[in-house]
């Protein structure tokens, strides 16, 4: 059967600070994000079925990162959970979308959080062939699920 690779691409607005870094970034800052999700699979063969000749439902797709993805991030403050608390605390009081996270919210470590959140949630006849972040116009940061591919143990990727 031929395998096909499908990707939605998805935009979102969010705001983030880098803790303890040697730049501009440890400021609070925002960015236009854009992600794309591409999926790899076989389309599916039964004419009965409604998805006949899809790998997966485009819409699907849609509505599996709006709802663990971008439901989660847009328009949010994202801060390591490590930032002052004093800090925290007083964004808290004043803002709904403070989201602090357990690491450095750079758009590397983001991409392996994000990957986390939708292979859960995939069909099982579905893989998760990679992901892109699109930080500014001139960066971005790729995630490939078979870089991430332990052959000592095959039923494990690594985010
Ligand atoms: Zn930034």
């Amino acid at each position: 059967m031929t395998k096909i690779r499908i990707t939605k691409q998805f935009t979102f607005e969010m705001a983030h600070a880098l803790l303890g870094y040697d730049g501009l970034c440890q400021n609070i800052h925002g960015h236009s994000y854009h992600f794309d999700v591409t999926l790899i699979g076989e389309p599916i063969q039964d004419p009965a079925s409604p998805k006949y000749g899809m790998i997966m439902d485009f819409g699907d797709l849609k509505r599996l990162v709006n709802e663990e993805v971008i439901s989660a991030y847009d328009h949010a403050l994202l801060l390591n959970d490590q930032s002052d608390k004093i800090l925290v605390d007083t964004l808290l009081h004043h803002f709904e979308k403070i989201v602090l996270v357990p690491f450095q919210p750079t758009t590397e470590n983001l991409l392996a959080d994000f990957a986390k959140r939708i292979q859960k949630k995939l069909p099982s006849d579905v893989r998760l062939f990679s992901l892109k972040l699109r930080e500014t116009d001139s960066s971005f940061a790729e995630l490939y699920t078979d870089d991430n591919f332990d052959p000592s143990n095959p039923a494990d990727i690594i985010w």
